[in-house]
This record gives C-alpha cells, structure tokens and sequence, in this order.
C-alpha cells in the first residue's frame, strides 16, 4: 500500500474490543457484502478480537473491508505470554493494528515510550498503525488538555514511521464509550493542535497523516463529526458491532 493511497480517502476503523464470538461473522460478512454491491467513499477496517482476526480476514477476503489487531507487542517473538506480534498479525491476514489504545494504556499500563515501540515494530513489519491518543475528562477540566494530547502524540510516534503509512486517533477517554461525544468545537481544535505537531515531526508527510476521530461515534452524529477540518475518518467501537449501525457511519463518511 502506498503512502497516498492512505491518505486520500477516510478512514472508518471498528474497533471490536472484547466482543465478538463466532456467529460475529456474519456481521463482518454484511459490511463486506454491503460495500461490494456499494462501493464505499471510504477505507474500512475491522479489528475483531485476535481470537478472530484469522477467520474474520478470511471471510472478507476479496472485499473492501481490511482487518486488523488492537494491539501487537513490540517484539517479533520470544517468551512474552499472551501478547502477539506484528508479523502474527500479517500472518493471520491483517494489516493494520491499532497501537496504545487508552484501554490498553489504563489496563495494562502502557506508556508512550512503549506505543511508539509497537508502532514502530508494526511498520517494520508492513502494517498500518493507528496511535492512539486522548486526555482524561480530570485532564481538559484542567484546561491541559491540548498540552497534554501533543505530548503524548510527539512520546507515542517513533521517528522511523517517516515515509510509512500510519494514523493517529484522538481519542478523548471521557468520550470512550460512555455515550458522550466531544463536540466539533473540541474535535477541531484538537485536531489542529495535532496536525501542526504532526507537521513539526515529520514535515510534508505530517501535513497529510490521516487523523481520526473516536469516542461515541455514531450513526447520529458521523455526518457532522466526519465533515470537521482535519478528521480523516473515525475509530468506533460499540457502533462497529452491528453491521446496520457500522454501515451508517461507513456511508456518512
Ligand atoms: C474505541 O473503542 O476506540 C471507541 C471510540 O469506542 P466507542 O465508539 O464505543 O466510544
């Protein structure tokens, strides 16, 4: 994939977190199935569980949906139990992982230094990553939060994604989930703030790296928050589990 090729289009990622047993599938199926009778204007992504990430990148083979992990450990192998790399990842049929999720960084204590290791380990390998950023609600009551976002996107992108394809999510974790989605006052501001730091890390290529939006994105509100300076598509997740709901927000796109 070249870098353009990422670049021109938005992207809407689904974020499946721990959800999904087999019949989930089929969901996968219909977003597949909807957008070869329909092409889409958007790229679509599917990051089920890894338990399913080889059967739901076989069943979509051929589609225009791509499949991808939600997070890959910053190693190519060795004794790190339960954890997969970016090359199992490639091997199960993904291509692209997302990197330093606020769950993941809440959780499993993930800090920046180590989500730049695993996107920086994630395009070695040939994936896309998406880097993940976001303030908690304590953080923008405090007025921090544009300061604190920029840090972590300049802590959380490793020098060597340069000349890569890759995206950066902004993700407010007061939004995750929780039905309350950041208004498009907030959204645009932030995503300014974070193209300019993109722009000052890795020049032209900075100008053009897609920003996605997530946190409650929805059917209801995908038109307004897609249509807003510099988002360059969405990363769902509850909305992403019901092909219905995941196809609105694809077509909003
Ligand atoms: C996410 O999982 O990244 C996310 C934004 O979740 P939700 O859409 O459910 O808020």
């Amino acid at each position: 994939m070249t870098l353009s090729s990422t670049t021109s289009r938005p992207l809407i990622a689904g974020n499946w977190k721990m959800n999904g047993l087999s019949a989930a599938l089929d969901e996968a199926r219909a977003v597949a199935a909807a957008l070869e009778s329909q092409a889409s204007t958007a790229r679509v992504a599917i990051f089920p569980p890894s338990t399913l990430l080889s059967r739901l990148s076989e069943a979509v083979r051929g589609s225009p949906v791509a499949t991808g992990a939600q997070d890959c450990h910053g190693k190519s192998s060795g004794a790190h139990t339960g954890d997969i790399s970016a090359e199992m990842i490639l091997d199960a049929g993904g291509s692209l992982v997302i990197c330093g999720h606020s769950e993941r960084r809440t959780d499993h204590g993930e800090t920046s230094a180590q989500v730049a290791g695993k996107a920086e380990a994630a395009a070695a390998a040939g994936l896309e990553p998406i880097v993940c950023v976001g303030e908690t609600l304590e953080t923008r009551e405090a007025g921090d939060a544009v300061a604190f976002v920029v840090a972590q996107v300049r802590e959380s992108l490793p020098a060597s994604l340069a000349g890569k394809p890759f995206n950066l999510a902004y993700e407010p974790l007061w939004a995750i989930g929780t039905g309350r989605t950041a208004s498009v006052d907030n959204i645009v501001e932030m995503h300014a703030a974070i193209r300019a730091e993109l722009a000052a890390i890795f020049g032209e290529q900075g100008k053009v790296v897609p920003i996605l939006y997530g946190g409650s994105v929805k059917p209801e509100n995908a038109g307004e928050i897609l249509a807003a300076a510099e988002v360059g598509g969405a990363l769902v997740g509850g909305a992403s589990l019901k092909a219905t709901d995941f196809l609105a927000i694809i077509r909003a796109a």
